[in-house]
């Protein structure tokens, strides 16, 4: 059986997110999303948040798991006997980065490979970054995340300006 984990912060997770799960889960017979939970950042929503919301959006595809995990990949992708990584490459600065990442995850983790999916030329300046920067400012956010995920969005921002 083909195990493969797509590790990432998924802080909010987008369209370009979906687009690599939706072509990683037809490579593979079980593909689980590792949502980075890591206490030394502070994320917009928390790891259950993400994980609710990566939930809903890959509900109709049977061979997703979303689970949270923090620490090292490596040891997440040991405990998922996994071997196979995903990452998605947007641009030329994604790829020294992930070279990095790659290269030093197979010294630990031999058995281990990271597969590399381009990005559709579509979602290519898509981050999360970028959709939590517009839906602060209350700006249009339907073409970089589905409608659940703008929900969460909204509410987020909307509570916020109450507390202050
Ligand atoms: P972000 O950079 O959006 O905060 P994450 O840490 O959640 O992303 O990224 C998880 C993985 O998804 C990484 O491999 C990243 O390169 C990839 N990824 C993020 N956005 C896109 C996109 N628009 N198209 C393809 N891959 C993406």
């Amino acid at each position: 059986m083909r195990i493969a984990v797509y590790p990432g912060s998924f802080d909010p997770v987008t369209n370009g997110h979906i687009d690599i799960i939706k072509r990683a889960a037809s490579m593979v017979d079980h593909l689980i999303i590792g949502v980075l939970h890591n206490s030394s950042k502070t994320p917009l929503f928390s790891a259950e948040e993400r994980v609710n919301m990566l939930s809903e959006v890959c509900q109709e595809l049977p061979n997703v798991e979303i689970r949270a995990f923090d620490g090292l990949l490596v040891d997440f992708v040991v405990e998922c006997h996994a071997t196979i990584v995903v990452r998605g490459l947007r641009a030329v600065t994604d790829f020294e980065y992930e070279l990095q990442w790659a290269q030093s995850n197979r010294i630990v983790c031999p058995q281990m490979d990271t597969m590399f999916l381009v990005t559709n030329v579509q979602y290519s300046y898509l981050s999360s970054s970028v959709v939590r920067e517009y839906a602060a400012y209350q700006g249009d956010i339907s073409a970089f995340v589905p409608e659940s995920v703008a929900r969460r969005l909204r509410e987020k921002f909307d509570n916020r300006t109450l507390v202050q």
